[in-house]
């Protein structure tokens, strides 16, 4: 076997993103013991940091060792017992998977569908909520697939009124868009660390909060998992004066979020939420000079995941490949019934700067233009200058 070096890519998709040489460096630092005392500082760090940063002050704050999929999988199979209602809305395929697992899991699933492209419609939920008692009210706030934003307070509130636990995946919402869990009132939440937290996949933020935490500790019957099961992984991540083995802890990729944590907060969280936003507007503005489309509709759209509708007769696939290609730019395909019918551009975290902006509509443009699509490259910079001297 030989080394493997990775080719240069500019990663504008759907996740991973760019992770700054700052953050790998982090992750290139010696290798400790888990149960070592300054590795259990730095535990602590990194749950205190996931406290502001979920703005859950309240909530039991860790990291799962596990893409964003195991902090779904936590916190369905936390929540729910066999026999019990869970009602899911669903608006693309991250809502779809958090269906499955509740099913997996043993509930009885009430599923509130939705187009794709379209955001989660209350009274629908509403409804569903009035029909059984719900266990659990469980939805996506940035919506991947699609590029739909959810605003997650009135479901969260609605959740309550019927008695209800919410669990919200914010996995690519945290960093790029205000996640504001004391506020909303939420139960639990969820993210990963590729979106917009700036650091590789292979860790989930997850937050429990007091009212969710007294709900696992009344089961009648154990969690359908091991390695997640909130009760166990408390005692390794919050056991005061003595923590037990539980598994061993991804120590360097630890390194790695604690690193990204001090990043973001050096920034800010308001302000690389404002820089997402800044750099959504700029891409727009050339994504609308090139005569293209937004597939959602502007009050539902995220900054930092852009649905853009293939024109007719163009190759959705040539268009990526040539991208990579010639500027070694990755964006995502679309997924499910968008197959073929949009790009995604992931403006995420690292990813998310004017020039990568300006790069990934440079290389569209041209890859647009070797599809015989008639475009000038000039009016789509030039939009783009304009929209970001605007500030
Ligand atoms: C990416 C994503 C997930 C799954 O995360 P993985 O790290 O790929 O397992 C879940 N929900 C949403 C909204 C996502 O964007």
């Amino acid at each position: 076997m030989r080394s493997f070096f990775p080719p240069q890519r500019i990663l504008m998709g759907p996740g991973p993103s760019e992770v700054s040489q700052r953050v790998l460096q982090a992750h290139a630092r010696v290798t400790i013991g888990h149960l070592d005392p300054s590795f259990q500082s730095l535990m602590e760090e990194t749950k205190a940091g996931l406290q502001v940063l979920f703005k859950a002050p309240d909530h039991v704050c860790l990291p799962l060792p596990a893409p964003g999929t195991g902090a779904m999988e936590a916190a369905i199979m936390n929540l729910l017992e066999p026999g019990e209602v869970a009602v899911i809305a669903i608006n693309g395929q991250f809502g779809e998977r958090m269906a499955d697992m509740a099913e997996r899991a043993g509930a009885e699933v009430i599923r509130v569908e939705h187009g794709w492209g379209e955001p989660i419609d209350l009274r629908k939920v509403e409804a569903a909520l009035w029909a059984r008692g719900a266990k659990v009210l469980a939805f996506v706030q940035a919506e991947t697939s699609t590029g739909v934003h959810t605003d997650p307070g009135p479901l969260c509130a609605l959740a309550r009124e019927h008695g209800a636990l919410s669990i919200v995946d914010a996995v690519t919402a945290l960093g790029g868009v205000e996640v504001d869990v004391a506020g909303w009132g939420a139960d639990v939440v969820y993210s990963a660390t590729q979106k917009c937290l700036g650091a590789p996949p292979g860790l989930a933020p997850i937050a429990f909060g007091p009212k969710a935490l007294e709900a696992i500790a009344a089961r009648k019957t154990k969690a359908r998992t091991w390695l997640f099961d909130v009760s166990l992984l408390m005692g390794y991540w919050s056991g005061v004066g003595g923590r037990t083995y539980h598994h061993t802890a991804p120590i360097n990729a630890i390194y790695g979020l604690h690193e990204a944590l001090c990043v973001l907060f050096e920034e800010g969280i308001e302000a690389s939420i404002a820089r997402h936003r800044r750099c959504h507007e700029a891409l727009a503005a050339g994504i609308t000079a090139a005569g293209l489309e937004f597939l959602t509709a502007k009050a539902d759209r995220l900054p930092q995941l852009n649905p853009i509708k293939v024109p007719e007769g163009i190759d959705e696939a040539a268009v990526r490949a040539r991208m990579l290609a010639t500027h070694g730019v990755e964006i995502g395909a679309g997924l499910g019934p968008l197959k073929g019918k949009i790009w995604r551009i992931g403006l995420m975290g690292a990813s998310a700067t004017p020039l990568s902006v300006r790069t990934c509509l440079t290389a569209l443009t041209q890859a647009l233009m070797a599809e015989g699509f008639e475009v000038s490259l000039k009016d789509v910079l030039s939009a783009v200058e304009a929209r970001l001297a605007d500030g």
